[in-house]
């Protein structure tokens, strides 16, 4: 813990991933844990790691890196944490992102610009692109990341490392500042896939506190780790490979198939028809969940509250104003006008019938395959300021991760080649709650 601290403390003037440190009282909790004696049998025991900033924790400081939660010290904890505190692994720090999880670069962050680990003029991803820099740097092993439309493999994919997105209902949401609910899940972020499934083991199973997370019993996610694939049927798709994929992201690909293959998989070739209509769906539904999800930020209940009003709708109106940003203001109008009489029918229900499209599409092909591969990303990391100031160009990135939200499958974004220096990633999606040959492919690659 004490050489994790320093480590931070030098390596974080380049990235800046870390919002917070929790500095005094990791060090308690080491000592702690020291006193108690080592625990062979557990393995994040006494393991320092970085949590993302909308990830509850009691005591200490949580901001969805947003002025309007610039303050707020939560008095409990989300599931996650309580999981990994009986696990005896350590919170080192929180880490930055975009504002309410709503980018894919960091840059909406309303406090600092984390830098990508490989090269600091480009973006880390986002929107848990403080959680990937660091990993990435070597501030620390792991970090817990969430994602919604891609905000855990999309900057593991732009850092070189593994990130991988549960099964939606597999981790619980309890203590995660919602941006959309029916999408959103935690998951870790690690330099090897073994140890992406030991954080996973601790973190995984039914939760009381949420409605949504499933009785489905949860394995030991190593213990499939064994390198043998032999006959595994793997489909790529067509979409995912298409125009609006680079070169050198589909050469990283078509070498990895090879590796596949080499390795005793089947890969054919098959389609998701509707994958296509995945931004607009997903911009949609996200936004509309995030609009009634961010009501309450009202100025009263937590965080940020104006001052100068007169009234309690000025309350409202001048705190939230002041408090989000941009980026969550655009979310917020999206979505309160696709959710409005009038315009529900032709947006959001519209929406959502899509959304059942894109799951058949899949459902179509895991009838006949194990896994699905492709890119994680169209490109590598691109420029700091280079997409921030485009909106649409920005979505457009996201194209190849929010099926697989959409869907509630798991997915996986682990290292595979780079090019000019920069890391590409390969992606892997298995079948609801199949996170085990997910992790079992990952690891027969790496
Ligand atoms: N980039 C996507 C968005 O801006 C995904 C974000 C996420 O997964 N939290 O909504």
């Amino acid at each position: 813990v004490k050489e994790t601290i320093v480590n931070i403390k030098k390596r974080d003037n380049d990235v800046a991933a870390f919002l917070t440190l929790n500095e005094e009282e990791a060090l308690r909790q080491a000592e702690e844990l020291d006193r108690k004696g080592f625990d062979k049998d557990n393995p994040l025991f006494g393991i320092p790691l970085g949590i993302k900033d909308n990830i509850v924790t009691k005591n200490l400081r949580t901001t969805a890196a947003s002025k309007i939660l610039e303050n707020f010290d939560p008095i409990y904890n989300a599931t996650v944490m309580d999981k990994l505190q009986a696990a005896a692994a350590i919170t080192i720090g929180k880490t930055n992102m975009d504002e309410f999880a709503m980018g894919g670069s960091t840059e909406n962050s309303a406090f600092k610009v984390t830098k990508n680990a490989w090269d600091q003029t480009k973006v880390p991803g986002g929107s848990s692109g403080g959680s990937a820099a660091a990993v990435a740097s070597g501030e620390v092993i792991a970090a817990l990341g969430t994602d919604t439309g891609g905000s855990i493999r999309q900057p593991a994919s732009f850092n070189g490392i593994v990130g991988v997105k549960p099964t939606y209902g597999r981790v619980s949401r309890y203590g995660i500042i919602a941006f959309a609910s029916s999408l959103d899940q935690v998951g870790p972020l690690t330099r090897s896939v073994k140890d992406n499934a030991l954080v996973l083991n601790a973190i995984s199973g039914l939760d009381p506190h949420d409605s949504t997370s499933s009785k489905q019993a949860v394995p030991d996610f190593t213990a499939k780790l064994d390198g043998n694939i032999k006959n595994m049927r793997i489909a790529v798709p067509k979409e995912f490979i298409g125009k609006g994929v680079a070169t050198e992201v589909k050469e990283a690909i078509k070498k990895a198939i090879t590796t596949f293959e080499k390795l005793g998989a089947v890969v054919d070739e098959v389609s998701l028809p509707h994958s296509k209509y995945g931004i607009p769906v997903y911009y949609i539904i996200a936004s509309s969940e995030a609009s009634s999800n961010l009501q309450r930020f009202d100025g009263i209940r937590y965080g940020h509250r104006a001052q100068d009003v007169k009234n309690l709708e000025d309350v409202y109106v001048k705190s939230r104003s002041e408090g989000f940003g941009d980026e969550v203001k655009r979310r917020i109008m999206l979505g309160t006008f696709s959710l409005s009489a009038g315009t529900y029918d032709a947006f959001f229900k519209k929406a959502a019938q899509v959304r059942t499209l894109i799951c058949r599409d899949f459902e179509h092909v895991f009838a006949d395959y194990d896994l699905i591969l492709g890119p994680t990303t169209p490109t590598p990391a691109f420029g700091i300021g280079e997409d921030v100031k485009d909106p649409i160009t920005m979505y457009l990135n996201d194209i190849l991760t929010v099926p697989v939200n959409l869907a509630g499958l798991p997915g996986m974004s682990l290292p595979a080649g780079s090019s000019n220096g920069l890391p590409i990633g390969l992606q892997l999606i298995a079948n609801r709650f199949d996170e085990e040959t997910m992790y079992r492919a990952g690891y027969a690659f790496e």
